[in-house]
């Protein structure tokens, strides 16, 4: 990219985000808490950000998108943080940033045609279905099966602790196809729609956090799709899926930076009103130790994880790099938000001071998308050539 180019792209990056701020400070800080305590936030909330332009900004114009760049899709995620937003991040990151790209990479024109207009205006909300009660993060233990049965196929099983679960018009599900074939080789995804047969919303899952996100069981009980239902290859499931976790980790890992740095911010102001023994305790050496270590480290991970942005829009990005993100900013905000909460004294254990509430909603970050453990077996395995 030129020079020009670039500063032309940060203009309009900068614009953007403008945007995207003022949308978040009008249309979802004020009724968020009010959306926590319902264990939901509203539907109307996906139209919104739809009418904005706020779902799936990087599909191309032919489908309805505005075919921006990578960057635009991640401020979206990066303002919602920033503003402690997390559960409306994390359920509009999946379908935006995840469904719509298993959609316009692996689907068929039909396809794309059928599903993607609708998933950019809100009216369609997407999900994925791959964990189960039985197994999340050996995804290829799976047990949920679909039989070829003349042109359709027939799926049984069970999904758990998928976001979206109650909102979601269409559900892309990974099931057995092939249970004579060892691991990952028999696994297919779907395409299917909420409203057929068969399919059953299960409860809204209560979570520790992540309140106003809906997490549920979904059940699907001879289910029959059409054989157009399938998206990618059939028994192709797993290579879809282990390809496009490279966007799912780095906006998983953006994320929650964009949070860190959301709190930070946040608790810099508190330091500095809050007195105690006759001083701010900014002035505390203690609270300075920690403001400076968790600057540094806030720092440190932007750098980092900027350059994953850049390798994941020039198609650079490995699975080593990736995962090293996500392991490394997942466990620091882990830490952060705790260092944030602890600064607040019992202010910080009360539900009206936000950073209790990013405390509890950081937690997930080191288990969805693949747990900090999963992520070092990833790294390990590169670093020994394994
Ligand atoms: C709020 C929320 C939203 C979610 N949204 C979705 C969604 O939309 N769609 C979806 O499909 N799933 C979703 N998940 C599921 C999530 O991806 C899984 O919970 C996660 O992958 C871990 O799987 P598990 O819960 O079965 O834990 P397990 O796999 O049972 O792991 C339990 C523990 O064992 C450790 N462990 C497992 N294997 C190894 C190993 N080989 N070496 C060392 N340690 C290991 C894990 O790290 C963990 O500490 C969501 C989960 C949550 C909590």
């Amino acid at each position: 990219m030129s020079t020009a180019d670039s500063i032309q792209l940060k203009e309009e990056l900068d614009l953007f985000r403008e945007n995207v701020k003022r949308f978040v400070a009008a249309e979802i800080v004020p009724d968020y808490p009010k959306w926590d305590d319902a264990q939901i936030f509203p539907r109307e909330v996906w139209e919104k950000m739809g009418e904005h332009g706020l779902l799936a900004v990087d599909i191309p114009e032919e489908y309805g998108g505005i075919g921006a760049d990578f960057h635009f899709s991640m401020i979206i995620q990066e303002e919602l943080q920033r503003a402690n937003c997390a559960a409306i991040s994390t359920s509009t990151s999946v379908h935006s940033d995840i469904v719509c790209h298993y959609v316009l990479n692996r689907g068929t024109e039909a396809q794309k045609q059928h599903y993607l207009p609708r998933l950019i205006t809100g009216s369609c909300v997407g999900a994925i279905a791959m964990t189960e009660p039985g197994t999340g993060s050996d995804l290829q233990a799976i047990r949920a099966t679909a039989r070829e049965d003349g042109d359709s196929f027939v799926i049984n099983g069970s999904k758990t602790f998928i976001t979206n679960g109650q909102h979601c018009d269409v559900c892309i599900v990974a099931a057995k196809t092939d249970v004579n074939v060892a691991g990952s080789k028999g696994i297919t995804l779907f395409l299917v729609d909420a409203d057929i047969d068969g399919f059953e919303k299960g409860r809204n899952l209560e979570k520790i956090g992540l309140h106003a996100s809906d997490t549920s069981e979904l059940f699907f009980q001879d289910v029959r799709v059409p054989k157009e239902s399938v998206l990618g290859q059939i028994g192709g499931g797993f290579a879809v899926l282990m390809g496009e976790l490279q966007r799912e980790r780095l906006t998983l890992a953006n994320g929650a930076l964009a949070a860190a740095e959301g709190i930070f911010e946040q608790t810099i102001e508190y330091v500095k009103e809050r007195k105690a023994f006759g001083s701010a305790l900014s002035e505390f050496q203690n609270t300075k130790f920690k403001v400076a270590e968790m600057a540094t480290e806030i720092k440190i991970h932007r750098a980092f994880v900027d350059e994953c942005i850049e390798k994941l829009a020039n198609g650079t990005l490995d699975v080593e790099t990736v995962s090293m993100a996500k392991l490394s900013v997942s466990e620091m905000l882990g830490r952060v938000t705790d260092t944030c909460l602890q600064l607040h004294g019992g202010y910080g254990y009360m539900k009206e001071y936000g950073v209790s509430r990013a405390f509890v909603d950081a937690r997930v970050q080191r288990i969805y998308g693949g747990t900090s453990e999963i992520m070092k077996e990833l790294i390990s395995r590169s670093v020994l050539g394994r």
